[in-house]
């Protein structure tokens, strides 16, 4: 059952990893997973402070048996897609496991050597993801967007109805720290008659939540709301990439296609249904005079214990600021309150009309703005469709991305009397359209 607590989320529980006591993101109450490489193998492990424990090693190692050493075992590989499609069951036995090893100061030794050290790996897709959808959950960005378009009437009258969505494209989904190249396309600069082929001169980022997909379910049979949140493998950071002037002329009639296929980050790490428990928090209320979700999207666990306490930030560093040695600076600090929907309804929405999804998939939720600009999560948002400048310490002004800007996502958990938890990076550094 994801929503359970267990002796896995004890706040005084310690690792003897050192430097995992303290760390903002990898404590061992967190123990997300992912797939590295390290002397050039790939195989999945799991973060521990700024380590890695090796899962390949650890299946290996005798120190697991039953349903613990089958999940390693199912994690050990290029991919996580193995391990994924288990559930909440084998992710849960491992993390046990784990957790009782990196605490259990008598097994240092026997464990140590299974662990790399963060910085000497590169990490890479936790999964293959076979297919991905980006939703747009996002309430008041969804407003902000609309009222640049709509300044009378920003939301759509689907909007607080359906949750609205469409396929993306999983090919050029990339892990944290991949270069990002300003994309070329088809545009009509608003002094232009005609449609021009050239690189992007508006190109944004978009902060959101991406949810990793467990078992997934067989083509035709939707998954009912009481059970979509056992669909839910973990939860990441993800930055939709988004050229905004090849949206504004391709997008019509059927939506981005070009403005957002060339790109979407990922932050590495999967925090499992399992470290999540504690963060799971009621979802907002909706105003007075909104409908109530059909009943298909309505369940009463779910609205109690379906959203998320994330913190998510935007730092920007652009290559001046890099030369002069000034630290990336937030552009922006919100939260995932805002969303409209949950998971589990995105879940249950997306599979209603009978559409499988699979292990490894992969939902991103739609950009998560706050109602105030201090925390709008895109560029379009905050200089208001490039009408205003954004000031940066160096002196510098944006209205969208410029070639050598670096853009990181930061998310965190909290509740009171857990132990915080994070995502790890989630950045990314535009190159330009002419350069490979
Ligand atoms: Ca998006």
């Amino acid at each position: 059952m994801t929503f359970e607590l267990d002796e896995t989320h004890d706040p005084t529980l310690r690792s003897w990893v050192e430097s995992a006591n303290g760390h903002a993101d990898f404590p061992i109450q967190n123990l997300p997973l992912g797939v590295f490489s390290a002397g050039g193998v790939k195989r999945g492990g799991v973060a521990i402070g700024d380590q890695i424990l090796d899962l390949l090693a650890l299946a290996e190692s005798g120190l697991l048996d039953g349903e613990a050493h089958d999940a390693a075992l199912a994690g050990s590989g290029h991919s996580l897609n193995p391990l994924l499609a288990g559930g909440s069951g084998p992710r849960r036995a491992l993390r046990r496991r784990i957790s009782a090893l990196l605490s259990d100061n008598s097994l240092r030794e026997a464990v140590g050597w299974m662990l790399h050290p963060a910085a000497d790996c590169q990490m890479l897709l936790p999964a293959r993801i076979g297919d991905y959808t980006d939703f747009y959950v996002g309430i008041h960005h969804a407003t902000n967007v609309g009222k640049l378009f709509r300044p009378d009437n920003p939301l759509l009258p689907n909007y607080k109805h359906v949750p609205i969505g469409y396929h993306g494209r999983a090919s050029s989904v990339v892990a944290s720290g991949a270069p990002i190249r300003r994309p070329l396309g088809q545009l009509k600069a608003p002094d232009r008659d005609q449609p021009t082929f050239e690189p992007s001169r508006r190109l944004d980022y978009e902060l959101e939540l991406g949810a990793w997909i467990g078992p997934g379910n067989a083509l035709g049979e939707p998954v009912d709301i009481s059970r979509a949140a056992d669909q839910l493998a973990g939860l990441c950071l993800l930055n939709d990439w988004s050229a905004r002037d090849i949206q504004a002329w391709e997008y019509q009639p059927l939506g981005p296609f070009l403005a957002k296929n060339f790109a979407t980050t990922v932050s590495p790490w999967i925090v499992t249904a399992e470290a999540l428990a504690p963060f799971r928090q009621a979802q907002a209320p909706r105003p007075p005079g909104d409908p109530s979700p059909l009943p298909y999207l309505l369940d009463a666990q779910d609205q109690a214990k379906g959203a998320f306490a994330v913190t998510l930030e935007v730092f920007i560093e652009t290559e001046r600021m890099r030369q002069e040695g000034l630290a990336p600076t937030r552009i922006s600090r919100g939260s995932a309150q805002h969303m409209y929907w949950t998971i589990a309804q995105l879940i249950a929405h997306h599979t209603a009309s009978g559409c499988n999804l699979r292990p490894g998939d992969l939902l991103g939720t739609g950009t998560l703005s706050a109602p105030t600009l201090d925390g709008f999560g895109s560029l379009l948002e905050i200089t208001q469709g490039g009408a205003n400048r954004l000031s940066l310490p160096s002196g510098e002004t944006r209205t969208f991305l410029e070639d050598g800007d670096a853009v990181t996502i930061a998310g965190r958990l909290e509740a009171q009397g857990f132990v915080g938890i994070g995502f790890g990076a989630c950045v990314g550094a535009i190159f330009p359209a002419g350069q490979s």
